[in-house]
């Protein structure tokens, strides 16, 4: 089965540049993202998040907060008719190295003995960062990159498959493919 892959934070929602989203107020869709999440849910089998919090193991956030920004995105995107069958999220410091905090591959591992149906070199890892791109590589996935910031695809062409400005045009073109 083909499963989606997506980081959160510059993916999803609003990046805060040395910050976290702690609450569902500082939690903002990036344009289109809703659409998008419509259009995975009839292309992909199933749909993860996968996301590093260290703001919890930094004090700056609790378990509780997360779930709460959580239900509050999940909500929103079930009633624009998407979908996301669960979310894995690293609470560890960088400093711990945590086999679960990307881009080392834990959440992967994890969602595929969660989901047996899931084959991850059929599947797809989308995200923001160098650190998404080698966990999607080193699973196996297809990477995607969703950036207009930097320059990463270029400076990176082995760990990136394909690279669009945002979530919106990668959707648009799994449509586009798709149909042809
Ligand atoms: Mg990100």
């Amino acid at each position: 089965m083909t499963a989606l892959f997506l980081d959160r934070d510059g993916v999803i929602n609003q990046r805060i540049v040395d910050g976290y989203v702690t609450r569902p107020d500082d939690f903002l869709f990036i344009d289109g993202v809703l659409e998008a999440m419509a259009i995975f849910a009839r292309h992909f089998d199933r749909i993860f998040v996968v996301t590093n919090q260290q703001g919890i193991g930094k004090g700056l956030m609790t378990e509780a907060d997360l779930q709460a920004v959580h239900s509050y995105m999940l909500q929103q995107v079930q009633d624009a008719g998407g979908r996301i069958d669960r979310i894995y999220h690293c609470p560890t410091l960088k400093s711990e190295h945590s086999f679960m905090r990307k881009p080392s591959i834990g959440m992967a591992l994890r969602a595929r003995r969660d989901y047996s149906d899931v084959v991850l070199h059929r599947s797809v890892m989308v995200g923001d960062m160098e650190s998404d791109m080698l966990f999607g590589r080193r699973a196996r996935m297809q990477t995607v990159l969703v950036d207009d910031q930097t320059n990463l695809a270029r400076r990176n062409p082995h760990l990136v498959d394909l690279s669009f400005p945002n979530l919106i045009s990668y959707a648009q073109y799994l449509e586009k493919v798709t149909s042809e």
